[in-house]
């Protein structure tokens, strides 16, 4: 991608009959660069600034809100640019990606003054390629989730499509393929959460992904050769350095496929450096919990419905410390087990920090001094590391040996933490060693800046620093003899870049220097608004002597540099197991610390189909209520198959609006994910049967940003549920139907609750303000009724949050517009008319209502509200004739009472 400054022929021809329309040598060079790097942004560099021209100017300008400006002609038209500074670069970057952009960053790569010495344009190579999926920068990344890079393959096959999907994380090394069929894609995706995929213009075009792969964040259509199968396992091997595939993960030729494809792009944006990748672990189909996105937007996963992460699932439970350990967790949550015995033994970890607190806490403070130390070795691999990632390796090494340490004091280790404790013995401790000798305290960002070299390491730069720091002294004494020698207190030695070394005096001074006899030691230099500058031989011979020292000391730091960094890559395997050691130990320990502040239990997760909850709450209702000093009423629920059955049972709650329908059924679909991701559950006791497939719906939910009507999306939904869930689902339908008339709703809702039952068995809770379908326990053995209690008081509904067999005996939504504060009209005239229904039954058609009932204007000037009973108007008339300000304790204390016997007695 090496581009020559000389370009034999300009992209796009100029016509004879343009007038004088010569294309500039550097827009020749330009568009060369730009047609080289198709669908990218160019980031142009000039001088101080990254520049962007023709439609990147417009799209980049319109993205960032920065003023879009000209820049001379081309072919006769106003070239359109914009641009960034270069030291604001990461933050324009990170905006442009963010919204799925894909950045050419391009460089100057000589001097401007050799270039003007050939009398040619400045020569500029592309020297890095930003695309969404491919970041290492810590500035560009989220720290606390992966940054995933997604390659989809598909093979058409006479059962149905398959899909091989391999997903890589550059800043971490992970690299992990599987396959899925056709309807599994969308959930598989969800899972995922990639931030850049690829795929073939093919897949990309089709009518049934390719609107699926329009929603991901960033896509990125490539040519069939990336995703050529043929040459699949060669780029595999070369990428490995393996001679077969056998030394790599055994991998269907599908996943290889997109394996291959994902390593290839990866190879293109890093212009050929190859960053470590673990070799592909394989993931078994079905060994996660299958989650549809409808299904983890709804239960606010790792993003509330308003799409923030605070007031999450994720939120609410990571008490995780390092952002490798977030990672970790959000991993975790997203992808569910389903193998009892993997659940089982992730659980056995929590539970042995659950009864250790002191340890527990401890551990927590070591691994909080832990860096990220994957992101650290990645850009390090990749060229782009700094001084800074060194040393984070350095203190992970050696909070490796304060963990174990810890560690050492638990009587028996859990399976999996043992295998953590391996892996964190594994790194060497000389590399820590050398690194604690080697680097200083304080360390720059960039290893181009310098001085992260401890003095003492080695002789050579310690002579080369000293040379330059006693020159710097010569200059010091220079400025002083100067002031001394020319009288004028305010002179100045002083460095740019530009000048390099310069004497500087206020203007007024300028002109003493300027004459004889000082104007012969003092040679201008420049004149500005308030300054002049000046240079002298003598600053001139030492300012080359700094340079050459500085530069000698600098070109000692990145030899060093260099070692060091190699050390850390031959250890690159132990680094990585050592740093994914801390991730699981952050995980384990933020669960266990979660459980005991919580009070959650450790579940049973068996292969049975059992469902059976005592005292469960809402994880996140239940913060979030504690913070207002509120209590969670904890409810049971039971969907276990009843003795001699062989499918669970489904839950038909009602009960009024605010009643807490919605917070009961998701609070058990939380428990059973959080369950099988290992973690304990906010209950006082749960045993699950294996969840393979969760789904949860709610009725009339907006999605108008797809452009479908909420009920057609509702429905679209519902056939999901209804088409696929086996009888180890678990589902999740609340209030399903409300978005259409009630007859429609009612039937709806009737005829999926019979599938559900009859078809799919599985276990269910289903909400529903129908109190119609009450009915059907009569009729089908396993649907059971169960109501949100409520209590009436002087009108006013009471929320009890209790859930009881039985149904709702109303729905109580005039109390609750009431409460809502609708006005007074509207709830008296609401009353009528429900009366009126009521008397007259549901069944009499819309028309005999209407006709039966006088239009709403005439009922504005229908009675208000009725009095209040004259009990509670006397209390009100008491309360208001109090003055608490004037009373004294003794007073309010007395009013109390006086208030308290105006009470009708009960
Ligand atoms: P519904 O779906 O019946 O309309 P929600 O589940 O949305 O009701 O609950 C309404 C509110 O009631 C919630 O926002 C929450 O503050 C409160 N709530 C629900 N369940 C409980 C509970 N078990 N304990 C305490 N408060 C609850
Ligand atoms: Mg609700």
């Amino acid at each position: 991608m090496t581009i020559e400054p000389s370009v034999s022929s300009s992209p796009q021809p100029v016509l004879a009959a343009e007038p004088p329309a010569r294309v500039s040598p550097m827009m020749e060079q330009y568009h060369e660069i730009k047609a080289a790097n198709p669908g990218l942004l160019l980031f142009y560099r000039m001088g101080d600034f990254y520049e962007l021209f023709f439609d990147d100017a417009e799209v980049a300008s319109r993205a960032l809100g920065i003023t879009l400006t000209k820049r001379g002609k081309h072919l006769g038209q106003d070239i359109p640019m914009c641009g960034v500074p270069v030291e604001r670069a990461d933050d324009y970057l990170h905006r442009l990606i963010a919204l799925g952009h894909r950045v050419a960053v391009c460089e100057q790569t000589e001097d401007p003054a050799a270039a003007r010495a050939r009398k040619s344009v400045v020569r500029r190579d592309v020297v890095r390629l930003i695309t969404p999926g491919t970041l290492t920068e810590d500035t560009l990344l989220d720290a606390r989730a992966n940054n995933y890079l997604l390659a989809i393959a598909r093979a058409k096959a006479a059962g149905g499509d398959r899909i091989g999907l391999a997903w890589i994380d550059i800043s971490t090394s992970e690299f992990i393929v599987t396959e899925c069929s056709g309807p599994e894609l969308a959930a598989t995706l969800a899972r995922i959460n990639p931030n850049e995929a690829i795929v073939t213009d093919a897949l990309y075009s089709d009518p049934d992904y390719g609107p699926l792969l329009r929603e991901l964040a960033a896509v990125t259509p490539l040519t069939r050769d990336v995703f050529d199968s043929a040459t699949a396992e060669r780029r595999l091997c070369d990428y490995f350095a393996v001679a077969t595939m056998d030394g790599l993960a055994a991998m269907s030729r599908l996943e290889a496929t997109a394996a291959a494809a994902c390593i290839t792009y990866v190879e293109r944006t890093q212009l050929g450096k190859k960053p470590p990748l673990s070799p592909p672990s394989r993931e078994l189909s079905g060994a996660t919990m299958a989650i549809d996105p409808a299904t983890r937007a709804n239960l606010e996963l790792t993003r509330t419905l308003a799409g923030e992460r605070r007031g999450s699932l994720l939120d609410a439970i990571d008490c995780t410390v390092t952002a490798a350990g977030s990672r970790l967790l959000a991993q975790r949550l997203a992808a569910p087990l389903t193998d009892a015995e993997a659940i089982a033994h992730r659980l056995d970890a929590v539970a042995a920090f659950v009864a250790e607190p002191m340890l527990r806490d401890s551990l927590r403070s070591t691994l909080r001094a832990a860096p990220d130390m994957s992101r650290a070795l990645a850009r390090l691999s990749v060229g782009r590391g700094g001084p800074r990632d060194l040393a984070a390796l350095r203190d992970g090494v050696l909070a490796a040996d304060d963990a174990l340490a810890q560690l050492g004091t638990l009587a028996e280790l859990p399976q999996e933490i043992r295998a953590a404790a391996a892996a964190l013995r594994r790194p060497s401790r000389d590399l820590a060693q050398e690194f604690s000798k080697a680097l200083a305290e304080e360390l720059p960002l960039q290893k181009r800046d310098g001085g992260f070299v401890r003095s003492n390491y080695l002789p050579a730069l310690d002579e080369a620093r000293e040379l330059r720091d006693a020159s710097r002294q010569v200059v010091a004494a220079m400025q002083a003899r100067y002031a001394e020698d020319t009288g004028i207190k305010t002179l100045k030695i002083r460095h740019n870049n530009v000048l390099g070394y310069f004497v500087e005096v206020t203007a007024q001074h300028g002109d003493r220097l300027m004459t004889a006899p000082l104007n012969a030691t003092f040679i201008h230099r420049q004149t500005l608004a308030g300054q002049v500058r000046f240079t002298t031989a003598e600053l001139g011979e030492i300012e080359a002597k700094i340079a050459n020292a500085g530069e000698r000391a600098l070109g000692l730091e990145l030899e060093v540099f260099e070692q060091l960094a190699a050390m850390v890559i031959a250890a690159g395997d132990d680094l990585r197991a050592a740093a994914q050691a801390f991730a699981l130990l952050d995980v384990t320990l933020a669960l266990a610390k979660l459980a005991a502040d919580d009070n959650y239990v450790r579940p049973e997760v068996d292969s049975s189909l059992a469902f059976a909850i005592e005292g469960g709450r809402h994880p996140v209702v239940e913060q979030a209520l504690k913070r207002d000093g509120q209590p969670f009423i904890a409810n049971a629920c039971d969907l276990s198959p009843a003795p001699g059955q062989q499918s669970g049972q489904i839950w038909l709650l009602t009960g009024p609006n605010m009643a807490g329908k919605s917070t009961f059924l998701r609070q058990n679909a939380l428990i059973a994910l959080l369950a099988q991701i290992g973690s304990f559950v906010p209950a006082s006791r749960a045993r699950i049967g294996i969840v393979d497939r969760l789904f949860s719906r709610v009725g009339a939910a907006d999605d108008l940003a797809r452009g479908r009507s909420t009920f057609m999306v509702e429905m679209v939904e519902t056939a999901v549920i209804l088409n696929q869930a086996s009888d180890r689902a678990l589902v999740i339908l609340d209030e399903i139907g409300r978005g259409t008339a009630t007859f429609d709703g009612l039937s709806i809702a009737w005829a999926a609750i019979e599938h559900l039952h009859e078809a799919n068995r599985c276990r269910a809770l289903f909400a529903t303000h129908y109190h119609e379908l009450t009915a059907l326990s009569s009729k089908l053995p396993r649907l059971f009724n169960a109501t949100v209690r409520v209590k009436e008081w002087h009108g006013e509904v009471v929320f009890l949050h209790e859930v009881m067999p039985g149904s709702a005996d109303r729905s109580y939504g005039i109390q609750v517009a009431k409460l809502a504060g609708l006005p007074p009209s509207v709830i008296s005239r609401a009353k009528a008319v429900l009366a009126k229904l009521e008397a007259n039954d549901r069944g009499q058609s819309v028309r005999a209502l209407a006709d039966d009932l006088p239009l709403f204007a005439l009922t504005a000037r229908a009675p208000a509200e009725p009095a209040l009973p004259s009990e509670a108007e006397q209390l009100i008339e008491a309360v208001r004739g109090l003055h608490p300000d004037e009373m004294s304790p003794r007073e309010a204390l007395e009013a109390l009472y006086a208030l308290q016997a105006k009470l009708p007695k009960r």
